[in-house]
């Protein structure tokens, strides 16, 4: 451990460090005591503030804070505290004859010291999301926010220090530079939730001490409207899961793929819910937010000047506001496929709307591509359903539906490779921060004491139909 004296947190780990059997030893009821706090916290002391800090930082309608912040967290707790205890007993598992006379089970331990990482698009549900699992499992925790939403940073620093000590749960503020640090310390487990070249980033630096790491990463996630679909209800969805968090959800769907026969009634009933949802002027529109800072708002606009001079076509949006950081809901078609729109993860409220001759053709272009985070189907097609599930590969999907597999605490959530490595979500979150301790305890006389050296010909018969028979 003195290797890291000279590094800025390793106090801060090394009280984690030291106190990670009390925490991880504690009751059922004092991790359920844990959770209500930090319940309370967010479901009546500073709900209001964190409305407030979520209008300021990325002005977030209450509603969606309400219901994609607080409800999501008190979600989690609340499920959490439900499955508590059946998590944390020991998971019995069978013994295979030749082990007769032993009984074995699995333990779930905490990982130790665990780091979580968070982005900015959902601060507090990506913050205290993980932080739940986290608690739930018994352990100590460092959290590093993200620096785009400092307002929200800011109150969730005050609602740890006000729940916790520093040597259970600490959060710790600042830019690239104090992930860099913290990095260096030798973490049992790392969660980190943001880009795909960051998550490298991390994991890299976990492998120097071999950490875990849970990656909940992002990408580009397609969806798929055939021919079959009930095109209304599709754009309904399509536009609401699109324009949610002004396009800023690392599920959002990046791209549609739709068959070139309903296309142009796609557009048409797309067009008709961005109207009823966000009115003549969404910029004026309560229920629409702004993009998180303006190096965002610059990387969005350059994807709207790259989109433009290829020529492709603006079926509705396209206009920006640099000192309100907006960008009306855009929906652009006819894109090359070199227009960055295509290339790059968008985050953001522009829809490129792709379309395809045959399924075939929506399946390898969804394959020509890093595996994604989500794949939206809209189908009535058993057959047509079966075939681009059974064809691509994706951290999950939601037919007839968008986003809102997330909600589903009984799924695990999470990526494939470039979208992510490892689960959250209740149980998998619980999961993702234990140790799968297997235990073998042996009662009677084992058999396998049979096989023990010196190595006789009846030994020899006995492992031949050891091997034969069990
Ligand atoms: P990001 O990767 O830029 O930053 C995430 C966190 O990493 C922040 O706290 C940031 O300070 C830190 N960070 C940035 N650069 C770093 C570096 N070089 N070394 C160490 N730490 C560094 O991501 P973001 O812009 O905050 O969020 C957007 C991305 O996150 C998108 O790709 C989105 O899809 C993804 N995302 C994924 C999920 C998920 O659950 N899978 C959820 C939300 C966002």
């Amino acid at each position: 451990m003195k290797d890291f004296n000279s590094n800025p947190y390793f106090e801060l780990f090394f009280k984690q460090h030291e106190n990670q059997y009390a925490i991880g030893n504690r009751s059922y009821k004092d991790r359920i005591k844990t959770l209500n706090k930090l319940q309370w916290a967010i479901e009546v002391t500073y709900r209001v503030e964190i409305q407030k800090a979520l209008l300021k930082d990325l002005g977030k309608p209450v509603l969606e804070t309400e219901l994609t912040e607080i409800y999501a967290i008190v979600g989690d707790i609340k499920y959490a505290k439900k499955h508590l205890h059946q998590w944390m007993r020991k998971q019995s598992v069978g013994t295979p004859i030749a082990l007769i006379g032993s009984s074995s089970y699995i333990k779930y331990e905490p990982k130790g010291v665990c780091l979580i990482i968070s982005p900015w698009n959902f601060p507090f549900n990506l913050t205290f999301g993980p932080l739940v699992s986290a608690i739930a499992a018994g352990n100590t925790v460092i959290i590093k926010p993200s620096e785009m939403t400092p307002n929200s940073s800011e109150l969730m620093s005050k609602i740890v220090n006000t729940i916790f000590s520093e040597d259970e749960v600490a959060l710790v503020q600042g830019e690239v530079e104090v992930s860099t640090e913290l990095l260096k310390l030798p973490f049992n487990h790392i969660f980190f939730t943001g880009s795909p070249n960051v998550g490298k980033i991390v994991m890299k630096a976990a492998s120097q001490h071999l950490a875990s790491v849970t990656l909940e990463l992002g990408g580009k996630s397609p969806t798929i409207v055939d021919k079959t679909a009930n095109i209304d209800k599709a754009a309904k969805k399509i536009m609401w899961a699109k324009f949610l968090n002004t396009g800023q959800i690392c599920v959002s769907p990046d791209y549609v793929l739709i068959d070139k026969c309903i296309k142009p009634q796609f557009i048409t009933a797309c067009k008709k819910w961005i109207q009823t949802f966000y009115h003549d002027n969404p910029q004026a529109s309560e229920s629409y937010g702004k993009i998180v800072t303006d190096k965002h708002f610059e990387r969005l606009n350059f994807y709207l000047e790259n989109a433009k001079a290829l020529n492709a076509k603006f079926e509705i949006g396209g206009e920006t506001d640099g000192t309100s950081r907006y960008i009306a809901p855009t929906l652009i078609s006819d894109l090359k496929p070199e227009a960055k729109l295509l290339e790059e993860e968008i985050f953001g409220p522009i829809l490129p709307i792709v379309a395809y001759e045959s399924l075939d053709m929506a399946v390898a272009y969804v394959n020509s591509k890093p595996r994604p985070l989500a794949l939206y189907i809209y189908s009535k097609s058993k057959a047509n359903t079966n075939k681009i599930i059974t064809n691509t590969r994706a951290g999950g999907t939601c037919i007839n539906n968008s986003v809102l597999h997330y909600v589903n605490h009984n799924l695990p959530f999470g990526g494939v490779n470039n979208s992510g490595i490892g689960k959250s979500n209740g149980f998998y979150g619980f999961k993702s921060f234990s140790n799968e301790r297997s235990v073998m305890s042996q009662h009677t006389f084992g058999v396998t004491e049979l096989l023990f050296p010196p190595y006789t010909g009846f030994k020899e018969k006995l492992a031949q139909l050891t091997i034969k028979w069990f």
